[in-house]
C-alpha cells in the first residue's frame, strides 16, 4: 500500500519534501467486526486548506483537525468500495468522502462518505464541482452573497476549483462577473472557455485598486456588489475601496496568508462602515444539508452544457506532493486533481 505521509509539521510555504512516499508492506484488512469500509482510492482532491492540517494545531485559527506528522496525509477523494461493514455500502459501489493518500483506505468515519449515485459524469467531478468544491461554490454565492440578478461579482482566484464554478452561477442568475487570476492561460478561460464577462492577470497590475475601477473594457467603474473572497491580502484591500453600498463579501478563503508565518493586515475594512458592506466568513462544513438540492440543480447543468468545469488531472499517487505545493504557487489550471487508479 503506497502512501503519502506527512513528514514533519511545516512552517512557510510547503516543499515536496515536507511529505515522503513511501511502500507499507502491512496488508490493509478491515477489521473484524469493523462498522467501517476498506476502498481503493481513484482520484484525490488536492485543496488549500491541506495546508492548514500539515500545521501544529493552531486553536480557533483553522477548522480541521491537524495531520499528525509520520501519518498519511488526509482530504477528500473518490474511492471504491472492496469490503464494508457499513449496511449503507457494499463491495463495487463508488464513494466520496474523507479518505487517505494511499492506494487503499480504510475509513471508519462513514458518517462523512457519500454514495455516488450519478456515475454518468467523470468520476473525478466528485473530487470537485460534484463534491466539497462545488457545495463550498453554491453555498457561499447563493446562501451567503444573496445574489441578485444584475448585480456586478467579482471573483478572486476565479480559475480554480471553487471560483470557476461560482463565476458560471452568478452568469446564470445573469449578473455581470469579472475574475481575477495568475496567468494569461487562466485569463483566456475564464474569457473565452468559463463564460465571465472579463478577467485579468492580477500580477500584472501594479495598483489592482486602479486595475478594478477600470473604466474602459473592464472592470467595475461603478462598484462591486459582490465579492467572493478566495485570496486575502492586497486584493482584498483593494476590493474593499471598490465596494457599492449594500455590497457583500463572502470570505471563502485566504489562500494568499495560509504560508505566511507573520500574516499581512487589512487596511480598508473601514469601507464597510461607509459602504454598510456585510462581509461573512463560512465554511462549507455548514451547508451539506443542502447536498441533494445542489445536486439536482447541477447535474442537469453539466449534462445539458450550460456549466463546465476545468480539471487538472496528474497521474499517481507520487505527483500528489508536487500538485498539492503548486497549488500555493498557482501551477494548477482548474481544479487539482490526483488520478491514483483508474478503475
Ligand atoms: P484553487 O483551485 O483556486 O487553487 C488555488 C489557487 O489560488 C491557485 O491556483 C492560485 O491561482 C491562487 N493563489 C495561490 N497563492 C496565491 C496568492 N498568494 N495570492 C493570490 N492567489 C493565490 O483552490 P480552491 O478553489 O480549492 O480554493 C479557493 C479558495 O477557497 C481557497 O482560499 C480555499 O481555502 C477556499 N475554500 C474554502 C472552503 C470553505 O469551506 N470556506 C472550502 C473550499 C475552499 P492564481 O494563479 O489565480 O493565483
Amino acid at each position: 500500500n503506497k502512501q503519502v505521509l506527512l513528514k514533519y509539521y511545516v512552517t512557510g510555504f510547503p516543499k515536496e519534501s515536507d511529505m515522503q512516499l513511501i511502500t507499507a508492506t502491512t496488508k490493509l484488512k478491515l477489521p473484524e467486526g469493523s462498522m467501517g469500509v476498506l476502498v481503493k482510492n481513484l482520484y484525490l482532491s488536492c485543496d488549500p486548506y491541506t495546508r492548514f492540517r500539515m500545521t501544529k494545531p493552531e486553536p480557533g485559527a483553522g477548522y480541521v483537525d491537524s495531520f499528525k506528522p509520520g501519518s498519511p496525509i488526509g482530504g477528500y477523494g473518490v474511492a471504491k468500495v472492496l469490503e464494508s461493514g457499513d449496511p449503507k455500502f457494499k463491495p463495487g459501489d463508488f464513494i466520496w468522502g474523507m479518505t487517505g493518500w494511499e492506494e487503499y483506505s480504510v475509513i471508519t468515519a462513514t458518517e462523512s462518505l457519500f454514495k455516488i449515485q450519478h456515475t454518468d459524469v467523470p468520476l473525478s467531478y466528485y473530487t470537485g464541482i460534484l463534491g466539497m468544491p462545488g457545495i463550498t461554490a453554491y453555498a457561499g454565492f447563493y446562501e451567503v452573497c444573496n445574489p441578485k440578478k444584475g448585480e456586478t461579482v467579482f471573483v478572486s482566484a476565479a480559475s480554480g476549483a471553487v471560483g470557476q464554478l461560482v463565476g458560471q452561477f452568478a452568469k446564470l442568475l445573469g449578473c455581470y462577473v469579472v475574475g481575477s487570476a495568475g496567468s494569461k492561460e487562466k485569463v483566456d478561460l475564464l474569457n473565452n472557455k468559463l463564460g465571465f464577462d472579463n478577467a485579468f492577470n492580477y500580477k500584472e497590475e501594479p495598483d489592482l485598486d486602479a486595475a478594478l475601477k477600470r473604466p474602459v473594457d473592464i472592470y467595475f467603474p461603478e462598484g462591486i456588489d459582490i465579492y467572493f473572497e478566495n485570496v486575502g491580502g492586497k486584493m482584498l484591500d483593494a476590493v474593499l475601496q471598490n465596494m457599492r453600498v449594500n455590497g457583500r463579501i463572502a470570505v471563502c478563503g485566504m489562500i494568499s496568508q495560509y504560508t505566511l508565518d507573520q500574516r499581512e493586515g487589512c487596511h480598508n475594512l473601514i469601507y464597510l462602515v461607509s459602504k454598510q458592506v456585510r462581509m461573512q466568513g463560512f465554511t462549507v462544513l455548514s451547508y451539506y444539508h443542502l447536498y441533494g438540492k445542489f445536486l439536482e440543480m447541477v447535474l442537469p447543468a453539466i449534462k445539458e452544457g450550460k456549466i463546465t468545469y476545468v480539471e487538472d488531472v496528474v497521474e499517481g499517487l507520487e505527483s500528489a506532493p508536487a500538485a498539492l505545493v503548486g497549488l500555493f504557487a498557482g501551477r494548477n489550471v482548474g481544479k487539482q486533481v490526483v488520478a491514483v487508479s483508474r478503475e
